[in-house]
């Protein structure tokens, strides 16, 4: 198959901006010249050779014990129809065998002849990779400086990895020769001693072929008579991979519905993309209000994309994988649908994997790993709720799905669906320079009222100055004031319910003043400092200042300055005696250890059977709970105080969400923000619902400062139980670095993180950002994969890191 990709040579993405760059291969050349980014000038690597015959092919394999390095190997004349690029081959490894994919192939080597080993064969247990697949696993190494092993590794499910989950199998017995077995049945008519095998005999040519398990039901069945009849050739057996069966939900089908204005809009645009000549951008920025109908829109894109024969993939935060979600999609699509959630066993894992790489599933629902499901015909990637921070992953490689599955879509030429009612920084600067189409939806499909939203200012409640005179109302009131408490108790006399949310995020140390609200900030960096109690100083971990702690409020003069304290359990406990008799239930990750406690907190909710459901951000997303009338929220002050840049971003996109719990049925909601910062802009644009206002403040901010998107950001972290050595050692490669640093550059010099110390280990954090980074991640990436640190420190990278804690 010659494709346009072929006939114009290798092709090849840039780390930096994803732009294609094509190289023609010359076959008598030895080694292929790396060409240049028009855009960037960074060099470019190229990920697959094609092959002219009648020259030795040469796999370049990696396995897990590969250190960042592909090894050569010969492949053997018999091979080399079957061995392609993402193959899982066996391999010598020293005296043993060992398994690995092959990366790319080869005419040549940097290694004589006479020294390669040859390939053992292919893997038996082990699926291969589609060959896109391997080069986003390539890119992922390259751009989140993560091994190659590593990002090859996360293009496979683990238990499809292993090898150890094998397919079900099952035996299938039919008939093996007509006419014999005609013979066999006129010729034991009246034999009695023969009339088991007759009747499987019978019942065999009237059914064709039928598995062990479905023989076994019949009442003639004898284990013995089916054994004659094979022994004596009558009827054949075969082995055959059958797919374990697990419960899928019945569903009530549903049909497309018509679409409003607006969604019209959005899918003339999405068909515009589809039919967009190869290589033109084919990302959609989908802004659209809650109940805005982005979901029918995605269901309808798919539906398009389905007409064409090809598949898609739909990424949606983990904690949004309920039942209610999932039903959507399944009624809609049926059968043609795998659903991947973090709860699926590990052979159900195997099973949907295999679903997906045989073709017999077009469409995968699923978090944040489903966005290598093993399409081969991929004409859609969706990403619901782009803005999701958990689209991060947390170890290496520690990439973006939504960076991801843009690369996917260009590598595949896949369009890509961005949706979300707050969207990211990041996504609008695309949209603005154009890489990104921007649709918006601001209308709800059905016009609720929105709720009403009032802000309570806590320092009027402060200290016990509140109307109460017993102790035990004043404590409430550090938590819940009385605009709040009456609220509440209104609603539970309505027989209404409500939600407490708590952002209980806020475990870095920062000095804050209960009193007057004051919080300790860097004055060049706009953050938080971060507070360290044993040095008695304040950090900005942005610049590296250090200042000492105030003893007094350096506003107010009180005393009192000290560190957030309570979190939801705290919340509970004062919840119970100020709203008794109310029943209450908690739901954040301490309480909630397994998915059945989640289903059934919520489940108890939906019928009506908790009054209060107190929360962290578990609760705040994609519940729908028509009888919940009043959103409090005890305390955001937690989040905004955090040492982030992101601070203001995600304390907005919370409050939002949480506000789109209250009121989804015909009831009005109402929400009730308790702060010491009334006048904080993040407060008031939520409050008012404003989410451009809250955006061209926070681009303001963003800009002035340079923090992403305006320029990016590499986060070095270093990790040791000694102290000073691992600082040292942080200091060291800092050094290193500095013939790749250039005075565009902001470079922050190792100091002690926010978070400074988890597990006994002491954390150290540099930061480098700005333009350009392309350079300084190739040098990053050495040092950090191919420098082994001293024992006892741990020394990794976050490229676009998504926390500063
Ligand atoms: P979003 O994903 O933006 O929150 P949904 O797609 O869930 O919005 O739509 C909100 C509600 O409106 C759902 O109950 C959905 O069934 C309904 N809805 C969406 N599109 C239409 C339409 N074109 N006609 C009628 N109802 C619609
Ligand atoms: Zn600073
Ligand atoms: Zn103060």
């Amino acid at each position: 198959m010659q494709s346009a990709d072929a006939a114009r040579g290798k092709v090849g993405f840039c780390d930096e901006y994803g732009t294609e760059v094509y190289y023609r291969t010359r076959p008598f050349r030895r080694r292929s010249k790396a060409r240049d980014c028009p855009r960037c000038a960074a060099a470019v690597s190229f990920f697959h050779n094609r092959r002219a015959s009648n020259k030795k092919m040469i796999a370049k394999v990696i396995s897990d014990v590969s250190l960042d390095r592909a090894f050569d190997y010969l492949v053997p004349p018999d091979l080399e129809k079957t061995v392609r690029v993402g193959a899982a081959v066996r391999i010598p490894f020293g005296n043993s065998e060992r398994e690995g994919y092959v990366l790319e192939l080869a005419e040549t080597s940097e290694l004589p002849a006479a020294k390669l080993k040859a390939l053992k064969g292919l893997s038996e247990h082990r699926a291969p990779i589609p060959e896109k697949l391997i080069a986003l696993g390539e890119w992922m190494a390259q751009y989140y400086c993560s091994s190659r092993e590593q990002s090859i590794r996360t293009l496979l499910p683990a238990a499809v990895r292993s090898g150890k989950i094998r397919p079900a199998t099952t035996r299938v017995y039919s008939i093996a020769d007509p006419e014999a077995a005609q013979k066999f049945l006129d010729e034991h008519a009246d034999d009695l001693r023969a009339s088991g095998r007759c009747s499987l005999l019978r019942i065999l040519i009237a059914d064709g072929a039928l598995s062990r398990e479905r023989i076994q039901s019949y009442a003639c069945y004898s284990a013995s008579s089916l054994a004659t009849l094979v022994k004596h050739r009558l009827v054949g057996v075969e082995e055959v991979t059958i797919r374990r069966d697990f419960k899928t939900v019945e569903v009530i089908p549903s049909r497309p519905l018509e679409p409003t204005v607006e969604q019209k809009r959005a899918l003339d645009c999405f068909d515009k993309m589809l039919d967009a000549p190869p290589g033109s951008p084919r990302v959609m920025l989908l802004h659209g209000a809650t109940n805005s109908g982005k979901t029918e829109v995605y269901l309808q894109a798919i539906g398009k994309v389905l007409d064409r024969n090809q598949s898609a993939i739909v990424l949606v935060p983990e904690i949004s994988l309920t039942p209610q979600t999932v039903r959507r999609f399944r009624s809609r699509f049926g059968d043609r649908l795998s659903v991947l959630h973090s709860r699926l066993t590990d052979a159900e894992r195997f099973e949907e994997w295999h679903k997906v790489n045989s073709g017999e599933v077009s469409i995968v629902v699923g978090a944040r790993s489903a966005l290598f499901a093993p399409f081969t015909n991929l004409g859609l990637i969706i990403i619901d709720e782009e803005h999701e921070s958990s689209y991060k992953q947390s170890e290496a490689p520690r990439y973006i799905a939504r960076d991801v599955a843009v690369m996917r879509g260009k590598l595949e030429n896949a369009c890509v669906i961005l949706g979300s009612a707050t969207p990211s920084a990041e996504s609008l600067h695309n949209a603005k320079s154009g890489r990104f189409t921007l649709v918006e939806m601001p209308h709800q499909v059905e016009d609720r009222p929105s709720p009403q939203i009032s802000v309570v200012d806590l320092r009027a409640y402060a200290g016990g100055s509140g109307p109460a005179k017993d102790a035990e109302k004043n404590a409430a009131y550090g938590l819940f004031s009385p605009p709040l408490v009456e609220a509440v108790q209104r609603r539970l006399e309505l027989h209404e319910q409500c939600i407490l949310f708590l952002n209980r995020r806020g475990y870095a140390h920062v000095l804050t003043c209960d009193l007057c609200g004051y919080e300790a900030r860097c004055p060049e960096c706009g953050v938080n400092y971060t507070y360290s109690l044993k040095r008695g100083t304040l950090n900005c971990h942005l610049c590296g200042r250090v200042e000492n702690a105030p003893e007094r409020c350096p506003a107010c003069g009180s005393p009192e300055l000290r560190r957030f304290g309570a979190g939801t359990e705290k919340i509970e406990e004062i919840a119970a005696k100020v709203f008794s008799p109310a029943r209450i239930a908690r739901m954040d990750s301490d309480t909630m250890r397994s998915a059945a406690d989640y289903e059934r907190t919520l489940e108890k909710f939906r019928r009506g059977d908790t009054d209060i459901l107190i929360g962290t951000q578990m609760i705040a997303k994609g519940l729908h709970f028509p009888n919940v009338t009043l959103v409090g929220v005890v305390n955001p002050d937690l989040g905004l105080a955090l040492p982030d840049f992101r601070a203001p971003e995600r304390v907005f996109q919370l409050l939002w969400q949480v506000a789109g719990r209250a009121g989804r049925g015909d009831v009005p909601g109402e929400v009730i923000i308790q702060t010491t910062h009334p006048e904080n802009e993040v407060i008031q644009f939520a409050a008012a619902l404003d989410f451009k206002g809250f955006h061209d403040f926070d681009m303001e901010f963003r800009e002035c400062l340079h923090y992403p998107p305006f320029g990016r950001m590499i986060a070095l972290h270093f990790r040791g139980e000694d102290e000073t050595a691992t600082l040292e050692y942080a200091e060291k490669i800092m050094r290193e670095l500095e013939p790749y640093l250039n005075d565009t550059l902001k470079v922050t010099p190792p100091a002690p993180a926010p978070i400074e110390r988890i597990k006994g280990k002491y954390r150290y954090m540099a930061l480098i950002r700005g333009e350009g980074l392309a350079l300084v991640r190739k040098a990053v990436r050495v040092l950090a994969l191919h420098r082994t640190p001293p024992k006892g420190i741990e020394f990794y990278v976050d490229v676009d890191p998504q926390s500063l804690l």
